[in-house]
């Protein structure tokens, strides 16, 4: 099998798109309030909003992945794939990242570790259940070990980028776990990217792929 491991850039204190709400068109559902139209509302951002933090790689607070001009450089330099990049129109050299290809998380598998959140002890990825009116996700929380299904560990390419099917955190703020398989965190550490990363298995600092 192809090492992989799960990544993740800076958090970013803004929203992408939500915070530029009032000058464009969203949908909400009148029960839950999340996001309806979530892809169109992001195109719709990159044609306003101004990126102002100099990040290599960064996620938004409303879960949308943002990569910098050197990102995008590094990336077709050294012939990584799995990303589509959308280019901000008013901020030259950043882009929002579409994931394109989907791996199925191992719910299965993490039902095996023991979690704590806000106090209660449970196993396994938390299920928040989802609208019953819009049907959407109310989102995920605790996605260790990070690992996807084995079927689809046996379908990985090198240097390539993949996301999960659910997505984590809550209603509007939810985003997918980002996996990328050998080669790309080996790049990013000689090229002294900012980027992190963290064995699927979750015993953190033990057996990265970029080491
Ligand atoms: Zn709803």
């Amino acid at each position: 099998m192809i090492n992989y491991c799960y990544i993740y850039g800076d958090s970013d204190e803004k929203n992408l798109y939500l915070d530029v709400s009032d000058k464009i068109k969203v949908d909400y559902c009148p029960t839950c309030k999340m996001v309806l139209n979530r892809k169109e509302a992001i195109m719709q951002a990159v044609k306003i909003v101004k990126i102002r933090k100099k990040k290599f790689f960064f996620t938004s607070l409303d879960g949308v992945s943002i990569a910098s001009r050197r990102f995008f450089e590094i990336y077709h330099q050294y012939n990584m794939k799995g990303i589509e990049f959308i280019p901000l129109e008013r901020s030259e050299g950043y882009y929002v990242c579409k994931f394109v290809n989907i791996m199925k998380f191992d719910v299965e598998q993490s039902k095996s570790i023991r979690i704590e959140y806000q106090g209660k002890v449970s196993y396994g990825v938390l299920d928040n259940g989802k609208c019953a009116i819009c049907q959407r996700s109310f989102g995920h929380h605790y996605p260790f070990p990070y690992r996807m299904i084995v079927e689809d560990e046996g379908k990985l390419e090198q240097n390539t980028f993949y996301r999960s099917d659910i997505e984590f955190e809550e209603k509007n703020y939810q985003s997918p776990l980002l996996w990328a398989t050998d080669g790309i965190i080996q790049t990013f550490t000689k090229e002294k990217c900012r980027i992190f990363y963290k064995n699927v298995e979750g015993y953190f600092g033990e057996g990265d792929c970029g080491k």
